[in-house]
């Protein structure tokens, strides 16, 4: 076998493989940036030096204190200071920083149970069970829920865990075109025709992270129950960022709760903390406390984190909590308009505070990122795998905690790069 130059067999298929060894190495500096500050509105990284040739690194003690475009702190609940640090401190004191346990061993505290009964009460649903990390919630959540013999419909843009979750379930995946509900409902029907699915469950996001794009969910419940399915829906980035009263897209489509089989989601970025709760009857609940293997063979979710989601699940149910929800709307709209005055390309929905601004070539995120680093903003690039090859983009991440200034210093540093780099790109014929 063929190995990489660390030695380790490699991991991609020979494409990747190439694009990983010949053409990422032009932007890898980009990833990997440290910061030595909270990630609230403001960010301090370390301009560390990188040995670009031999994937090696230093620190360096030059830093540059950035506005923060890249962190996922929709409501600004990522604050060092204030009630929610403040009940974070006094969980650690009382329990430690972990259990040193799996929640089904001697890892469950008093913060977990009144954490699940809160969520579940601000969701709107029978029950919920909580994990310290998202990405698990979905991977090893699916397997206990889908098997050989399940069909699950994905949608084209679904993120990696729950694709991965999906193959570890050994189920039989179909995709459809990303929120195309007739190309859905043609595959669907086409399944169901086949007489020879136990289960079909349809899995998709709220929001989007790659795309900005907000699920038609409507549609898609209207069309689970015409046809019988099941609907599994991950609102990593939905919950607490959007919907009048904070509880997701449910609440911004008008779609019951209930409705939905299983309602996933994450503590990790409206809610400045970690973790991932499945949230659903009592009875799906107590199903996966039994067969989700994040439950009975992964570490608990760290009691401070459990009790800063807890806080801020608290504040968002007063009117200043509610409050940010709007301000975040407000920063969303205003900025994704002030980038379409500019002539730069954005994808997603008017209300999506993940905002792309379209780069398009690898070599561009490169040359935009450290443009901007150098303004003193800080952003995040992503490019293929996570997006198809040529649709590299900037992925813009509003907060409730930015001012009105921080974005319009943001947008001034943007446009200057835009002009020098000519990323006008919706102006041209
Ligand atoms: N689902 C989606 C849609 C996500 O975007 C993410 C992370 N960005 C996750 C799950 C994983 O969540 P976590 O980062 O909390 O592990």
């Amino acid at each position: 076998t063929e190995r990489n130059r660390e030695g380790y067999a490699p991991l991609y298929n020979s494409f990747e493989q190439l694009y990983s060894r010949y053409v990422y190495r032009r932007v890898r500096h980009c990833f990997n940036q440290p910061i030595c500050s909270t990630p609230a509105a403001e960010v301090t990284i370390n301009e560390r030096y990188t040995d670009d040739y031999n994937w090696t690194f230093k620190f360096t003690d030059r830093t540059r204190r950035c506005i923060n475009l890249g962190s996922y702190n929709y409501l600004g609940f990522a604050e060092p200071t204030g009630p929610r640090a403040d009940a974070a401190a006094v969980a650690s004191r009382r329990y430690g920083l972990a259990l040193a346990s799996p929640r089904a061993e001697l890892g469950s505290c008093l913060l977990h149970k009144e954490l699940e009964e809160t969520t579940a009460r601000f969701l709107g649903v029978e029950a919920t069970i909580v994990f310290g990390m998202g990405f698990a919630t979905n991977s090893l959540g699916l397997p206990g829920l889908l098997g050989p013999g399940t069909l699950a419909l994905s949608d084209e843009n679904n993120h990696a865990s729950l694709i991965l979750g999906l193959r570890q379930a050994r189920a039989t995946v179909r995709v459809f075109r990303h929120n195309d509900l007739a190309h859905l409902e043609r595959i669907a029907r086409a399944a169901i025709a086949e007489r020879r699915w136990t289960k079909i469950v349809i899995v998709l996001e709220g929001v989007y992270s790659m795309e900005g794009s907000i699920v038609p969910l409507q549609g898609v419940v209207a069309l689970k129950k015409r046809l019988g399915l099941q609907l599994y829906l991950d609102e990593a980035h939905s919950v607490g960022a959007l919907g009048a009263r904070a509880r997701g897209v449910t609440d911004y489509c008008g779609v019951d709760p209930t409705d939905i089989d299983v309602l996933m989601g994450t503590f990790t970025k409206s809610f400045g903390a970690a973790g991932g709760y499945i949230a659903g009857s009592a009875k799906l609940i107590r199903w996966i406390r039994a067969h989700g293997h994040a439950h009975t063979y992964a570490h608990a979710m760290s009691p401070p984190m459990a009790a800063q989601v807890l806080a801020a699940m608290r504040a968002l149910c007063t009117p200043q909590g509610l409050r940010r929800v709007r301000t975040l709307r407000d920063n969303t709209h205003y900025f994704r308009r002030r980038l379409r005055e500019m002539g730069v390309v954005t994808y997603g929905h008017e209300d999506s505070p993940v905002v792309p601004m379209m780069v398009f070539t690898l070599s561009n995120i490169s040359a935009t990122l450290e443009r901007l680093t150098a303004r003193g903003v800080a952003a995040v690039g992503v490019g293929f795998p996570a997006t198809p090859l040529y649709k590299s983009r900037l992925r813009f991440c509003l907060s409730a905690a930015h001012s009105r200034e921080q974005l319009d210093t943001c947008l001034a540093a943007i446009q200057e790069v835009v002009e020098e780099l000519g990323l006008q790109y919706s102006r041209r014929r």
